[in-house]
């Protein structure tokens, strides 16, 4: 939910230590006692394929029910002070139709866009998605469900957005918690400090209906300021939460925006070795508002603002040009807009633009693809040996891509085990993809799916 808090709370973090949440572990690049190969400059793994990574954060969204109506009387009663809340909800529409869905899903399916999509698993307390959802049918909730499954899970992340995005429930009953305040708001939650454990269990109960709804999850999306002041205890009940539920390897979040100059990159937090596995979680941000509808549905779109017609200009461009993720951020309602769908025209608007000018250059993703990707790209160590670079990598990773010095003069060789992939050479930037190579004058750019262990390539 779009209500500045988000926001406000970026605010805080980073005079507030934001540096000991991240507690980011560097990639060790290191020259191995046998190198006696002159370097020009150390290995360096680049973004997959040499592209920026797009993705498409959608949040509020469920099935059928129109957060944007549903939670405005919600928030109203806990900020009777505020007139952003004092909208009129009632004439707006009851229902995002599974039509939408459909269209939505199918032109973002055909102009290859991924990202997250949440699904609220007790829409504004209306109904229970794994059982009941008064005001439509079984038939109609189980066949929302069903085109979530069939038509968005293959290209978008599925999160909860916690459990009801409005009042906190008693887990013990399944009932909201009678004191209406902000306290007691999941967008303010918690009012008070909570052990790891206290919010893993809150989170836990969420991702377990989506688990009964057969929708998986590798992460979640907080509320508005759902964790703030306790960040460092939110990150490490993500990672316990979604491994408990749904034993994701790499678990990921959304909850920060990151503004102006500030890096746009996931961080990588809570890295610890558990035998032989890495248990972290990702921390993935945004890198724009919502420019489109706002989380009521009631705004008008700025789709220059993400970028314009031309491509020169816009928070993504500026993004682009950084070469760090350009996640874009909505609201579904703001989609819908009232049925008007003018935010999703403006999102039409975006993407046309960016195929037009930044095809070649960038690459859509889930959140969990970019989160695997950075948690690969931050863990992976790179030895330099004679002939060779050594990797040993926590992670498998798709489409892991580097620009190493070049040590002999044949085309570069991967060997994973007893597996070896001879790698294509391609001419043009634009057509890496796995299992192929770049060259470059005193380089070589590869490209290939990484796996987890032990990977010397000859180069
Ligand atoms: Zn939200």
């Amino acid at each position: 939910m779009w209500t500045g808090s988000r926001r406000s709370f970026l605010t805080t973090v980073g005079a507030a230590g934001g540096l000991a949440l991240h507690a980011a572990v560097s990639r060790r690049v290191t020259a191995g006692p046998l190198s006696h190969w002159p370097l020009t400059t150390a290995p360096e793994i680049l973004n997959p394929r040499l592209r920026v990574p797009l993705s498409f954060i959608i949040d509020d969204s469920t099935c059928l029910v129109n957060m944007g109506r549903f939670c405005m009387p919600q928030f109203a009663a806990a900020w009777p002070e505020r007139a952003a809340y004092q909208k009129p909800w009632k004439s707006w529409p009851v229902e995002i139709p599974d039509a939408f869905v459909r269209t939505f899903g199918q032109w973002c399916a055909r102009h290859g866009v991924k990202g997250k999509y949440s699904v609220v698993p007790y829409p504004a307390c209306v109904g229970w998605l794994d059982r009941e959802l008064p005001g439509w049918s079984r038939q109609e909730l189980e066949a929302s469900l069903q085109l979530v499954r069939d038509l968005l899970l293959p290209n978008w992340d599925i999160h909860p957005e916690m459990i009801t995005h409005t009042r906190v429930i008693d887990l013990q009953t399944g009932r909201p918690v009678p004191e209406i305040s902000p306290g007691t708001m999941e967008n303010w939650y918690p009012p008070a400090r909570q052990s790891v454990d206290e919010l893993a269990v809150y989170i836990a109960y969420a991702l377990r209906i989506l688990r009964n709804c057969e929708l998986p999850c590798e992460g979640i999306t907080t509320p508005g300021g759902f964790g703030s002041g306790v960040e460092q205890e939110l990150s490490l009940a993500v990672q316990q939460a979604v491994r408990d539920v749904f034993g994701a390897e790499i678990p990921h979040y959304f909850k920060y925006v990151a503004e102006g100059a500030e890096s746009a990159e996931p961080r990588i937090e809570h890295v610890r070795q558990d035998r032989d596995h890495t248990q972290l979680t990702v921390s993935i941000y945004a890198g724009t508002g919502d420019w489109f509808g706002g989380w009521d549905g009631d705004d008008q779109p700025e789709p220059d603002r993400y970028c314009t017609r031309d491509g020169t200009q816009g928070r993504l461009v500026e993004l682009i040009r950084r070469g760090e993720p350009a996640i874009l951020l909505c609201h579904w309602p703001g989609m819908y807009t009232q049925g008007t769908q003018q935010g999703f025209a403006a999102f039409q608007q975006v993407v046309t633009a960016l195929e037009e000018h930044y095809r070649d250059a960038t690459l859509w993703m889930k959140l969990s693809e970019i989160a695997r990707y950075w948690a690969a790209r931050r863990l992976t160590t790179i030895s330099t040996q004679v002939g060779h670079y050594v990797l040993q990598a926590p992670f498998a990773c798709p489409l892991f891509t580097l620009r190493v010095p070049r040590l002999g003069t044949q085309p570069p060789v991967i060997r994973t085990g007893a597996r070896q992939i001879q790698l294509h050479a391609v001419t043009q930037p634009a057509q890496l993809a796995s299992g192929t190579w770049l060259p470059e004058s005193e380089h070589a750019v590869v490209c290939f799916d990484l796996t987890r262990g032990e990977t010397t390539i000859e180069a």
